[in-house]
């Protein structure tokens, strides 16, 4: 089977790898139907991340179940799936809580690259999910969104503890920020306020439920959303970047007593205690419990009441992989999907 390799940064090749095996009889193997290029795809891409060896790609999938272990009871060949990034066995105690990508037993789907035609999926049974039959081709990218960027957003929003009649501040504007105001606006806020500078953006996000848009960044931005709160910041905050500038905007942003909910994974972020103690200001973040919310997020979205696919602004198929990396580096595209 073919799939994509990073050789170095801006070297994503598409070639020929080892078929993935059933490993453990807890693991299945699926055949994808669509994957994608992921925002922390490019930390690696761009070299900020180290690349020492050619190492296969990608975490986010859907496909159909082709083969499975001896101890896989719920999962079937056939069945059209969504998983997340971490396999989790979703029954030990920090599953249960709620935890899945903190799995005592977890790993981490993309170590096999799910860039590929075919992926091994440990721990199939607490993994995965099924529709309850094969969806039609146009809920693909939506589903897609489902195996990472919406579940994502949807859990900087509960991280934050967005309540019905919130204003809601969304610092970033990539795949992750654009669904995490679909994630808000299900939650009840009343107001959305999107932080972007990018005109086809903004329009996305005015789709997914944004009441404003603020262009202004950093100390502006923090300004900005100041006195659009009658001097106090925005009751929820969610940061969907993760860098030291989109943190430091988040946190000042925030009212005292609100909260910010941190999904952009960390470079360089330095978190100043005096500040936050003072500033009365919640912090909760982390890899997405994406397992906790794929029911309800695939029944939203086989029920058409969000459509997070729209943040697929590129189709492509598989093989033109690296033009995915490229497109998506050079910012042409919010996010790239890709079809065997
Ligand atoms: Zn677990």
């Amino acid at each position: 089977m073919r799939g994509a390799v990073l050789y170095a940064p801006g070297d994503v090749r598409f070639e020929e790898r080892d078929e993935p095996q059933i490993l453990k009889p807890t693991d299945a193997v699926i055949r994808t139907v669509a994957t994608c290029v992921c925002g922390s795809d490019l930390w690696n891409y761009r070299g900020i991340n180290p690349t020492d060896q050619p190492t296969p790609f990608g975490h986010e999938y859907v496909g159909v179940v082709e083969e499975v272990g001896d101890e896989v009871r719920a999962i079937r060949p056939g069945q059209f799936v969504v998983g997340s990034f971490f396999a989790s066995d979703n029954t030990c105690p920090n599953c249960r809580n709620g935890y899945q990508t903190n799995c005592l037993h977890r790993e981490f789907v993309g170590a096999g690259g799910c860039q590929a035609e075919r992926i091994r999926i440990p721990l199939a049974d607490g993994t995965l999910v099924a529709t309850p039959e094969p969806p039609s081709a146009d809920l693909v990218p939506s589903l897609l969104a489902c195996s990472d960027v919406m579940g994502t957003g949807w859990y900087a929003a509960a991280a934050a503890h967005v309540q019905p009649g919130d204003t809601v501040a969304v610092v970033g504007d990539g795949a992750v920020g654009l669904c995490a105001v679909i994630a808000a606006k299900q939650m009840g806020a009343e107001r959305i306020i999107a932080m972007s500078r990018h005109a086809s953006r903004q329009s996305l996000a005015r789709e997914f439920g944004a009441t404003d848009i603020v262009a202004e960044r950093g100390e502006d931005g923090a300004a900005r959303i100041k006195e659009m709160t009658g001097g106090i910041g925005a009751d929820r905050v969610l940061e969907c970047v993760g860098d030291a500038n989109s943190m430091r905007q988040a946190l000042r942003s925030a009212r005292p007593g609100g909260n910010v909910g941190f999904v952009g994974v960390p470079h360089g972020v330095e978190i100043e205690g005096t500040e936050l103690f003072y500033s009365h200001v919640g912090l909760r973040g982390g890899p997405a419990p994406v397992r906790q919310y794929l029911p309800r997020l695939i029944d939203l979205v086989l029920a058409g009441a969000i459509n997070p696919g729209k943040v697929f602004d590129l189709h492509l198929p598989l093989s033109q992989v690296a033009e995915g990396y490229r497109a998506m580096d050079e910012r042409r595209a919010i996010k790239a999907l890709l079809t065997p």
